[in-house]
């Protein structure tokens, strides 16, 4: 536990542009903070279903779930083998995220459960400012809400499936699951059912003559 402590203790910012540049194993968000590519990621973990990724896929979600949470000062840690956020905590991240943005939408505040404190410590030779400290699920929302205000004017509904999601360019749809989805069902309204036993009919007497007698359906 010590250990895994000081590990995170290595990355704290001094200076406010030193925000985040975490370089854990599996981690596909790039090292620096970019807002745009992290708010992307987030609203495409909002809509994962953690159950499903691979064995692969979960760790680097974990390891995204950490960078993106760009902790620096961490208090009250997890015991897995690996050091990254077990998966159950990320399900309780993914609801209290969705809770929080509700919160937003219906007009209420998105507060955090414990606050972000503020603190100093020495590092290497100089005296670093720690000004985002909290519990690791404070800290990710902290991030969730720094997400929501660069992105709240891009963010829509998915018509599909009513998820949350991050509009790049003309997209309508939060995936192109969704988008092949809704076009199909379109598709289907469209067109008529087919009768195939008409169609039958038709072509036999067309082939056959106009007074040709067709025998009557089958029963199945
Ligand atoms: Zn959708």
């Amino acid at each position: 536990m010590a250990k895994r402590e000081r590990r995170y203790r290595r990355f704290p910012a001094g200076s406010e542009d030193l925000i985040s540049s975490l370089h854990i194993r599996g981690q596909t968000l790039p090292h620096l903070y970019e807002p745009e590519q992290y708010a992307q990621w987030f609203f495409q973990f909002l809509r994962s279903d953690l159950r499903s990724l691979t064995a692969g896929q979960q760790l680097g979600t974990r390891a995204d779930v950490l960078v993106f949470a760009r902790p620096e000062l961490l208090r009250g840690c997890w015991s897995t083998d690996d050091g990254l956020p077990p998966i159950e905590l990320l399900e309780t991240l993914q609801r209290d995220a969705r809770a929080g943005i509700q919160c937003v939408r219906r007009g209420e505040w998105f507060e955090l459960e414990a606050g972000i404190g503020y603190g100093v410590a020495i590092f290497g030779d100089r005296l670093i400012r720690g000004a985002r400290r909290g519990t690791f699920k404070d800290l990710f929302l902290a991030a969730v809400i720094d997400t929501l205000q660069t992105s709240w004017n891009r963010l829509y509904e998915c018509p599909q499936c009513h998820e949350i999601f991050l509009k790049v360019g003309k997209q309508k749809y939060c995936s192109s699951k969704c988008a092949n989805r809704a076009h199909w069902q379109k598709f289907k309204a469209h067109r008529p059912s087919r009768d195939h036993h008409t169609e039958y009919v038709r072509r036999t007497r067309q082939r056959i003559g106009a007074n040709v007698k067709i025998n009557p359906r089958r029963k199945k």
